[in-house]
């Protein structure tokens, strides 16, 4: 049933406790595990400190990664990482569709967002338009 999880990450810890669920479920399927970063489209405008702010997030995502493939190695989980530019839930959907991902793995939540509201808009916009499955994971919720 699954074969390739993708996990898009903005390096929250909520995104951290979604991969918790994408390593477990990668584990039983022996599916391989694809971790997105998308470096917002917000700072694709140019202006000042623009390209600072890219880099940033092209470094923030680098770190993330590390730290993923770090337990990724350890529990012996193939693991693709990639880092792409754009509107994060557009790219998100795009992915999963060009890498035949067939489950996407994900927080309700990510670095920016109020707890007060259900869900992300990012993660909101996913579950509306992807076609494959979407499982959410509440940081701090059960199971953990
Ligand atoms: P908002 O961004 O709407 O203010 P938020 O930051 O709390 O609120 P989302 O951005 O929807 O919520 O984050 C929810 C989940 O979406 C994260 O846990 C992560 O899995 C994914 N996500 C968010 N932003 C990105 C991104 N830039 N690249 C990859 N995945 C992302
Ligand atoms: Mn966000």
């Amino acid at each position: 049933m699954y074969q390739r999880i993708l996990l898009p990450t903005d390096g929250s810890e909520s995104a951290h406790a979604a991969l918790d669920h994408a390593l477990d479920i990668a584990r039983q399927y022996d599916a391989e595990l694809h971790v997105l970063h998308v470096v917002s489209a917000a700072y694709a405008e140019g202006g000042p400190g623009h390209a600072t702010a890219v880099e940033a997030l092209e470094e923030h995502g680098e770190e993330t990664f590390e730290r993923i493939r770090e337990r990724t190695e350890a529990l012996d989980v193939e693991t693709a990482c990639e880092q792409r530019h754009g509107e994060p839930h557009a790219v998100i959907v795009e992915y999963a569709d060009d890498a035949d991902c067939d489950l996407t793995v994900m927080g309700t939540h990510g670095r920016t967002g109020l707890q007060r509201y259900l869900l992300g808009s990012v993660t909101e916009k996913v579950v509306r338009t992807s076609d494959v499955p979407v499982l959410t994971v509440r940081h701090g919720g059960s199971g953990e």
